[in-house]
């Protein structure tokens, strides 16, 4: 098999998101090291640094992406624009590499980025899909884009508890709420191209979500493989679309174990200038050490953090630290860290997994809400942040990281650690995953 791995070459269609373009590059990694041959498709904006990455071949195609698709209120407003733009250009490259390769192994591509299946399907080639969020949000499409009434009720109507403790009939609700002509478009893209595509992976591991992915294995054609977490198996890469500031680091070298709030909302969440205020207030009132990414932008209308309250910065001192982009992994792996304030962005879900520590769930848009409900409501390892109220905040980070009430869910995010640990141990479940993807892509 391995000789034949050398020869075979992979094409990965990326997303330059950041939560998606990571988990895409891990992918990328881990598939060299087992000796195929690697060439990244990718739209111009956000784009990855190829030379932190010379092993892979980088091809970047036009997206003609502006700054307004991305300050549009519509969240889908940038995916589908970049479907509708890259489609062309994609399929020419796709047909360039075939005619200058003659063979290419499998095309994975990212679920936004869903004009690649059909793309490759009329060329004839292989495609599979990275699903960068969880299988469970896998329930939602049929449902939303109204494909299949049976299966909506088939869906609904389960009566696990785990899969009642989401609250899906609540959360579908909820994310029906003011969705756009884009956003519902899109989400019947991804229904398609999760049903068309010829297997899914899925950045997850089994034992986290049984019982979705035994519902969703139930209605999906193709097979799906759970390859996560990724950020632990692959082999180490740099994906950092920012510049990480490593001085929080040595800032939390001088904190007590456990005692430290990291508090970061991903790479896409964005709040006004009040959200702002009653977070500082929040933090500080707690008096538990902080460490807070802010991005710049990140505050509508600021430049980064001078909308900070007069007198927050004097009440705080040493006791906090912000930077503009931190080594997250590194930072949630810290034994200083006590909890993690979380948008509960999927990889960021995943990256606190895998270190044991217990999170405040504040989702904003999109699968932050389902992924808050696993933490809190299945999983147990977290406390959902309510609303943004100074004394609220104050109050459930005490609960999290000191009060007694909180021994249960720390208690239950070690075990957690520790199951992820043991099925990533060697010839573990994510091994015999990646073994049957391998066998998957060689088989045609
Ligand atoms: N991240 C990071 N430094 C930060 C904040 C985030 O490296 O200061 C990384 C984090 O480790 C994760 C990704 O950015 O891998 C965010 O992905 P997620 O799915 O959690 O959220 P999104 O950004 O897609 O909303």
């Amino acid at each position: 098999m391995e000789k034949q791995q050398k020869s075979s070459h992979v094409v990965l269609v990326m997303v330059t998101f950041q939560g998606h373009l990571t988990p895409m590059l891990q992918l990328a990694s881990l598939l060299h090291s087992k000796g195929f041959s690697i060439t990244i498709v990718h739209p111009e904006f956000n784009s990855p640094n190829p030379s932190n990455h010379p092993e892979f071949t980088f091809i970047s195609i036009p997206d003609k992406l502006t700054e307004s698709h991305f300050s549009d209120k519509d969240a889908a407003s940038p995916v589908w624009n970049l479907n509708k733009n890259c489609a062309a250009p994609l399929q020419q490259c796709l047909e360039k590499i075939l005619h200058s390769l003659h063979h290419i192994a499998a095309v994975i591509y990212d679920t936004l980025m869903y004009s690649a299946q059909p793309i490759t399907e009329d060329l004839g080639l292989l495609g599979i899909v990275l699903r960068t969020g969880s299988a469970t949000t896998m329930l939602f499409y049929p449902a939303f884009s109204q494909l299949d009434e049976e299966r909506i009720d088939f869906v609904y109507e389960i009566k696990s508890p785990e899969l009642q403790a989401l609250q899906l009939k609540r959360l579908r609700a909820l994310l029906s709420q003011n969705a756009t002509k884009a956003m519902t478009e899109v989400r019947v893209a991804f229904a398609n191209v999760l049903k068309r595509s010829s297997a899914i992976i899925v950045n997850s591991m089994e034992f986290l979500e049984p019982e979705a992915l035994s519902k969703v294995k139930q209605y999906s054609p193709a097979p799906i493989i759970t390859i996560g977490p990724l950020h632990k198996f692959a082999p180490a890469i740099c994906s950092s679309l920012l510049t990480e500031d490593d001085k929080c680091i040595s800032w939390l070298n001088k904190q007590a174990p456990k005692s430290v709030i990291y508090v970061s909302f991903g790479s896409i969440v964005n709040f006004d200038k009040e959200e702002l205020i009653e977070i500082a207030w929040g933090l500080s009132n707690s008096k538990q050490p902080f460490l807070w990414v802010v991005r710049p932008g990140m505050v509508r209308g600021s430049e980064w953090i001078e909308s900070l309250p007069n007198g927050f910065e004097e009440s705080v001192g040493e006791r906090g630290c912000i930077v503009k982009w931190a080594p997250q992994k590194e930072v949630l792996a810290h034994a200083a860290v006590g909890g993690f304030w979380t948008h509960s962005g999927w990889n960021s879900t995943i990256e606190s997994i895998c270190e044991g520590v217990p999170m405040l769930c504040r989702p904003f848009f999109g699968d932050q809400h389902l992924n808050t409900s696993s933490i809190c409501n299945v999983w147990k390892i977290g406390l959902e942040l309510q609303n943004l109220e100074r004394g609220n905040i104050e109050r459930t980070i005490k609960r999290l990281l000191v009060d007694m009430e909180g021994n249960g869910i720390r208690k239950r995010a070690i075990d957690l650690k520790e199951k992820a640990a043991f099925y990533l141990m060697e010839e573990g479940s994510t091994s015999c995953s990646l073994n049957k993807l391998i066998k998957h892509i060689l088989s045609v």
